[in-house]
């Protein structure tokens, strides 16, 4: 592995930003782009904002936080992927912990979904991670790795997707994982990648979530196989989001 992959920064506002919220966007986007010849960097907006947001800024990469697994129909409340990528965005996160347990998503709904949003054209960011009690118990690793494998679509490649593992208990909580455990789920999900997907399973992301911050992303970064972040309240503003794209 060559071990010089772009490092890849993505923020998660999750449900927060109105209308109100476009001028800090738009100063997330004019900040991101001083780094851009270094790292890649996008925003997930709420669904509301993409639209808006991709016709102020249209050079900057906006996702959506989740979609459903099929293109239109009766399913009151949800978005299509297809209906992501024509408000603009072209990325979406899928799987997120708060959807696991808050929406009772499965492993083989987020399968779906990713798949559905690839064939919309956008590329996909599964999130996968352990409860505290699953890992108390010595469980993280086998849960993981579950979650990795059935998660992800058999016809996967690295240049649509990537993984994030986010420690459900590290998530909005200031509390982050050892660097010998991050070290050693990274490295477990990639072996699993390259297992199931040879050499292209190198190249395929796998970000690191859940509390990281402009005093630890540099610590997290330089973790093997950490190839970038996904952000949730440090993505809120420019000022708090800069020091982590500085960092990578
Ligand atoms: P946090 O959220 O950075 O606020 O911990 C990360 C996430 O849930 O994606």
């Amino acid at each position: 592995r060559s071990g010089i992959m772009r490092k890849f920064i993505v923020g998660n506002w999750k449900m927060n930003g109105t209308s109100s919220d476009l001028s800090e966007i738009e100063a997330i986007a004019t900040m991101s782009a001083n780094y851009k010849t270094s790292v890649d960097s996008a925003l997930c907006l709420p669904a509301t904002l993409i639209d808006r947001a991709t016709s102020l800024l249209p050079a900057f990469t906006l996702g959506g936080q989740d979609c459903h697994m099929q293109v239109s129909g009766a399913h009151t409340g949800c978005v299509s992927a297809a209906m992501l990528a024509d408000a603009g965005a072209t990325l979406t996160l899928v799987g997120h912990s708060e959807r696991r347990a808050g929406q009772n998503e499965s492993d083989a709904d987020i399968r779906g979904k990713a798949a559905a949003a690839h064939v919309a054209g956008l590329k996909v960011i599964i999130c996968v991670g352990e409860t505290l009690e699953e890992r108390d118990a010595g469980k993280a690793l086998d849960i993981v790795l579950d979650q990795v494998q059935k998660s992800v679509p058999d016809n996967a490649a690295s240049d649509w997707l990537s993984i994030a593992y986010e420690p459900v208990w590290a998530i909005g909580t200031g509390r982050i994982p050892e660097d010998s455990d991050v070290a050693e789920m990274h490295g477990a999900i990639r072996e699993q990648l390259v297992a199931r997907f040879g050499i292209d399973g190198e190249s395929m992301s796998i970000l690191y979530g859940g509390s990281m911050n402009g005093d630890n992303a540099a610590m997290l970064m330089a973790i093997p196989n950490v190839d970038g972040g996904l952000i949730g309240g440090a993505s809120l503003t420019a000022a708090k989001f800069e020091p982590i794209l500085a960092a990578a």
